[in-house]
C-alpha cells in the first residue's frame, strides 16, 4: 500500500477498525447467547432487563453505549460495560491484524482466529466454560485454512493441535482439576492455526502471565490459593500475541540464548 496517499490508507484503517465493530458487536451476541444455549439468529436483540426489543440506534457498535451514558433506553438498567469494550477489542484487534497482514486471505484467517479468541475467552471468563459449538468447528477451520493459506502449511497446523492436545492432557491427568477438558479442545484449536513452533510460544506466554496473575491475586488477596483462574483468557492473549508477533519474539529469543 505504499503508493497510496496518506487519506486514503487512513480510511482504509477506518473501514476496517468499524468493519471489527460491527463483529465485535456480534461476538457479544454469541458470548451472551452461547452458554444459554439460545440461538445467536433469533430471536431480535431485547434489553435483558425489561425485555424490550431493541432498535437499530440502540444498537450502534460503541457509539450508542456513549450516547445512552451506558443505560438502556427503556428502563435505565446499567448495560454491562463489556458490551462497548469487546466491541472496541474486535475494532483494534481487526486493525492490528490488518497491518500486519494487509488485504489477503492471511487477513481473514487471522481476524477469524481473532474472532474465535475473544468469544472464547470471554465466556470462560465468565461462566467458566468453553463451549465444544465454539471450539470444534475453529479447529476445522484452523486445519482448513492452513491447507488454503499455503503458508503454514497442513501438517504444521495438525502438529499444532496434537501438541496442544498431548500437552493439555498430560497437565490434566496430572493437575486433577486444575486443568480441563475446556483447555485441552481450546488449545488444540489455537495450535491448528499456529502451528507448532508458535503452539510453544502460546503456552510460555499462557503459563507465565497466568502465573504472575496468579501471584499478583494472592498477594493482594483477591483470591486464596486454592481458588482457580479460568485459563482461557490468558490462552486468548497468549495465542493473539503470537499470531501476530510470534517469530519476531522468538527470534529475540533465539538471539538472547545464543549472546548468553
Ligand atoms: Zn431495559
Amino acid at each position: 500500500m505504499g503508493y497510496l496517499p496518506n487519506f486514503l490508507i487512513w480510511m482504509i484503517y477506518i473501514v476496517v477498525f468499524i468493519f471489527g465493530l460491527i463483529i465485535g458487536s456480534f461476538l457479544n451476541v454469541v458470548i451472551y447467547r452461547v452458554p444459554r444455549n439460545q440461538s445467536i439468529i433469533n430471536p431480535p436483540s431485547r434489553c435483558p432487563k425489561c425485555n424490550t426489543k431493541l432498535k437499530w440506534d440502540d444498537m450502534i457498535p460503541l457509539l450508542s453505549y456513549i450516547i445512552l451514558k451506558g443505560k438502556c433506553r427503556y428502563c435505565g438498567t446499567k448495560i454491562s460495560f463489556q458490551y462497548p469494550l469487546v466491541e472496541f477489542l474486535a475494532g483494534i484487534t481487526f486493525v492490528i491484524v490488518f497491518q500486519k497482514f494487509g488485504w489477503s486471505l492471511q487477513f481473514l484467517k487471522w481476524i477469524v482466529f481473532t474472532s474465535l479468541l475473544i468469544s472464547t475467552g470471554l465466556i470462560d471468563l465468565s461462566e467458566g466454560i468453553v463451549p465444544d459449538i465454539i471450539v470444534l468447528p475453529g479447529l476445522i477451520l484452523g486445519v482448513l485454512f492452513s491447507i488454503f493459506s499455503g503458508k503454514t502449511g497442513m501438517l504444521e497446523s495438525i502438529y499444532g493441535l496434537t501438541t496442544m492436545g498431548a500437552f493439555f492432557l498430560i497437565v490434566i491427568l496430572l493437575s486433577r482439576g486444575g486443568m480441563g477438558w475446556g483447555d485441552l479442545t481450546f488449545g488444540a484449536m489455537i495450535g491448528s492455526f499456529l502451528g507448532f513452533q508458535l503452539s510453544l510460544l502460546t503456552l510460555l506466554l499462557a503459563f507465565v502471565s497466568g502465573a504472575l496473575t496468579g501471584l499478583a491475586a494472592i498477594i493482594i488477596k483477591k483470591k486464596g490459593r486454592k481458588d482457580t483462574i479460568p485459563f482461557g483468557p490468558f490462552l486468548s492473549i497468549a495465542a493473539f500475541v503470537a499470531s501476530i508477533y510470534g517469530f519476531e519474539i522468538l527470534k529475540i529469543y533465539l538471539k538472547f540464548l545464543h549472546f548468553s
